[in-house]
Parts: structure tokens; sequence; C-alpha cells
């Protein structure tokens, strides 16, 4: 077991250009990363190339052997882990925050590990025999975003290696200590050239995707970005699975329970500060119970504690960096000027050192307020009343995107009548955002394709072939 510092002075750059990377939550140094340039993409590329055909050669079992151990290191590493995460990305260590996302590391490594794929045979009538087969696809390139840097990472490249693929990762330039730091955990139980990262900024992620040694490529980011990636990887027909952006709508129908859905709308919209691709980013409340909900709402949020990340007490941190911060003040401030009603929060305060924005509930919100329709990515949730059910339904799928949503009520048959009417990967049902290494998650419109865990997400790791006879 190494101490966080430990662990960041091994991934400190010895040579070539480094950048400081600086706590959102106080403007301290975190530690030095490197700046790679499209020169050590190439070699990354060819170590893993390399590499892979003996990774291959390895099987199933070993391969998922190598696995478990890498989750055994990660869960003896696992303070020091959760503190560089919370230094270099806000969130603090309890809550669904640092401790959480880093223990989520290592279950979707065992998850990869453990879950079966045998060939399936297809036809099999005295006449006919054909099966399918899932082969390595060879070396895979993972680009992944800020806010759930380590989770994120191994969601990609847990999959890729169990299926006999070696994995080139471009993290993150707001996070790449995180990435760095699981990788240097991950890479004590991994043969050389498997797993690399290439800490380096857009052009390499850029390069990644239109790179001819690279069969497929995992992008979890925004929504422009992965249409970039789209053009970037179509002249050598990359294999893709795109996790894009959201802006996840619940509705709320007039039979539930104010004070028992509290809790969990709260978290729904503001795990990570809100900073979370599947958070609920739009709620809908029939006119009955709105007034009820904003007010069971408003008392659970301003109790939750937000600061440090170190700090044992919190459980809400600051915004990762300062573009998100603008973002989020500006579109609170389009909300107040629409005559939206302040519940909560909407008050920054401009002298306080780091990025905090604080817990902000906006209520008598128009369905077409820029708050409402663009994603905010932040601690801040509109409340927006409906009178039918099929208002709300129509409201919810207003938008080109659809990665989750969530339907909330005492009546679960009803509840899921009015899932099956919303566009979107996964609807929850008096709940938002739970993901779970068994369960299929991706996301419809365009909040991207492919699908990630369980069996479904081992098959996007592989390229099917059919035994014909
Ligand atoms: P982003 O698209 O700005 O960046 C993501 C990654 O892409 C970074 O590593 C970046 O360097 C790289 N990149 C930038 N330009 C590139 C290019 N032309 N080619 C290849 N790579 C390039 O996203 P972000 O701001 O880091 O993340 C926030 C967004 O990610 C939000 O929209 C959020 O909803 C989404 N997200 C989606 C999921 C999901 O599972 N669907 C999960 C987390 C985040």
């Amino acid at each position: 077991m190494e101490n966080h510092t430990d662990i960041l002075s091994k991934i400190t750059p010895t040579t070539g250009e480094r950048r400081t990377i600086l706590d959102p939550a106080t403007g301290a140094e975190v530690g030095e990363a490197p700046v790679h340039t499209l020169e050590d993409l190439e070699l990354a590329i060819s170590a893993a190339g390399a590499a892979q055909p003996q990774w291959a050669a390895l099987g199933h079992e070993a391969r998922s052997a190598a696995l478990h151990k890498a989750a055994d290191a990660i869960e003896s590493n696992a303070e020091e882990l959760a503190r560089i995460l919370s230094r270099e990305q806000g969130k603090p260590l309890n809550g669904p925050n640092a401790r959480f996302e880093v223990g989520a590391c290592a279950a979707w490594l065992r998850a990869a590990a453990s879950t079966p794929l045998d060939a399936e045979t297809v036809v099999d009538d005295g006449e006919s025999y054909a099966k399918i087969y899932y082969r390595p696809i060879g070396v895979v390139g993972a680009i992944g975003p800020w806010n759930w840097p380590m989770m994120i990472t191994v969601w990609q490249l847990a999959p890729a290696l169990r299926m006999g693929n070696t994995v080139v990762v471009k993290p993150s330039e707001y996070t790449p200590l995180s990435v760095l730091a699981l990788a240097h955990v991950i890479n004590k139980e991994l043969p050389e050239g498997v797993l690399s990262v290439v800490s380096g900024g857009r052009e390499v992620g850029a390069r990644l995707a239109s790179h001819p040694e690279i069969g497929k490529v995992m992008f979890t980011g925004s929504t422009a970005t992965g249409k970039e990636i789209i053009r970037s990887s179509a002249d050598t027909v990359k294999r893709l699975t795109l996790e894009l952006g959201g802006n996840d709508a619940g509705i709320v129908l007039p039979d539930a329970d104010p004070a028992v859905i509290a809790e969990g709308l709260f978290w729904g919209a503001f795990i990570n500060t809100g900073q979370t691709c599947a958070a609920l980013k739009r709620l809908y409340v029939h006119t009955d119970i709105y007034d009820d909900v904003c007010q069971a709402l408003t008392s659970v949020a301003a109790a939750a504690p937000m600061g440090v990340g170190l700090d044992e007490n919190n459980v809400l941190g600051p915004l990762q960096n300062q573009q998100q911060y603008d973002i989020v003040a500006r579109l609170v401030e389009s909300a107040k000027d629409s005559g939206a009603r302040v519940l909560l929060g909407g008050d920054p305060q401009a002298d306080q050192p780091g990025y905090f924005y604080p817990t902000t509930l906006m209520a008598d919100i128009n369905n077409d307020n820029p708050l409402v329709r663009e994603e905010q990515f932040g601690p801040v949730l509109p409340i927006i009343r409906y009178n039918t059910v099929a208002e709300a339904v129509a409201m919810a799928n207003g938008l080109d995107v659809g990665l989750g949503a969530s339907v909330w009520s005492s009546d679960l048959e009803a509840a899921r009548d009015v899932a099956a009417q919303i566009q979107a990967g996964t609807v929850w049902i008096n709940k938002h955002g739970a993901v779970d290494p068994r369960i299929p998650f991706g996301g419809a419109k365009q909040s991207g394709y492919g699908l990630e865990f369980g069996v479904e997400g081992l098959k996007a790791l592989g390229v099917p072939q059919v035994i014909n006879g």
C-alpha cells in the first residue's frame, strides 16, 4: 500500500512537458501531470499493438484472474486513490462521491472479469450449424470526461481487457492525475503495454479517434465531441461506443408521496454536485403535489453540506472547473431574469475561493427556459409544473437527447406505463441514475449508442465472428 503522496510522486513526470493541476475547491497544487504529445501516443499505440496477441492468447480465465487482482490492488489503495480523486476532481470523500467511485472501480473490474460470455449456437437443426464467437478487436482507445474520471475509465477498460484487447486511455485534461494514479495501481497486475495512459489534450484524443491501428473507440463525453469522433473515425470505419451528454427528465405522478421521494429526488439530481451524465436535470411535478414536493426537496437540499472534499463532513463539492462554473451561473441568471422563483441558492459568493456554486432549486420555471433545455451539469434543479401526464411526457421527450429518465409514483404499474412512453436509454422508477454492473446502460437519441455493462457490454468489445458449418 502506498500513501497518496507516494502515488502522486510515482506518476509525476521526470522528463518532458508537465502541467500543474490545482484543487478546484482551494486552488492549492495537487500535483503535476505530463503533457503527452502525438509522438507519445504513437509509442503507446505501438506498445499496445505489440502486447495484444499475447494478452489475447492468455484466454478468458487468466485475463479475468488478472482483472480480479487489479481490483484487489484498487481496494488495498482505495483511500489513497480517493484522496487524489477528491483533491483533483473536487468531489468529497463521503456521500456518493470519491470513496464510492473508487469502490465502483473495483466492483466493475470484478463484474467484467466474472460475467460469462460463451459462444452462441444460433442454428442447429440437423441441416445447418452456425455459432457466434466474440473475438478480440485489437487495440481499443478510451477517451473520458472529468466528472467520474476513475469510474468511467474502468467502465471502458475493464470489458476491453477482459475480451482480449489492449487499451490506450486518453483522460480529460482536467483530471489526468486520477486516471494516471488508477492506471499506476492496476498496471502492477498487468503485463507491459496492455494498458497505457496518454495524458494529452484534444489533439491527442482526435488522433486516437482517427488512428488506423485503433479498432474501437470507447468515448464518454459531450455530444459535440461525440460527433467529432464519429467524423474522425469514419475513414477507418472504427467501432464506437458513445456515451454522450444528457438532460434527464424526472416525472412525479400525482399519487407520489413527497416526503418519501424527496431524498431520492435530491440525490438523483445532486449526485457529484450535479456533474453526472445521468443525473436528474429537469423535474416535472403534477400541480396537485407541486408545492409539497418543492417544500420537501428544499428541506433535504438545504441540509446537505457543501465544501472542501477532504473535510469528512461534506457531501457536495465545487464545480470542477471555471468553464463549468460559468455555464451554471449563466443558466441560473437566465432563469432568474425570466421570473422563475428561487427556492434555494442562486446566490454565488464571488469572494470565496474555489468553484463553489450553491445548491439551487428553481420553481415556476417555463419549459423552454435555457436552464431546462440545456444540460446545466451542476448543483441546480429546475422544477416544472404540469397538469396532465401526457403533457409531462411530451415535455420529457421534447429534447434531442435521451440518456436517462425517471418516474416517481406509489403505483409501480402506472409508473411502468409512463416509463414506456419516455425516449431514454434507461428509465428508473422511484430512483434516478442508479447504475449496476449487471444492467446494460446506454443512450437514446443524441445521447449516443452502444451499451456498456453486463453481457451486452462485453459483446461490444468483441468482433462477432460467425462460423457457419
Ligand atoms: P468533452 O466532450 O469536452 O471531453 C471529453 C473527452 O474528449 C476529453 O478527454 C477531451 O480531451 C476529449 N476530446 C475533446 N475533443 C476531442 C476530439 N475532437 N476528438 C477526440 N477526443 C476529444 O466532455 P467533458 O466536458 O469532459 O464531459 C462532460 C460531458 O460528458 C457532459 O455532456 C456529460 O453529460 C457527458 N458524460 C456522459 C456520460 C455517459 O455515460 N453518457 C458520462 C459522463 C459524462
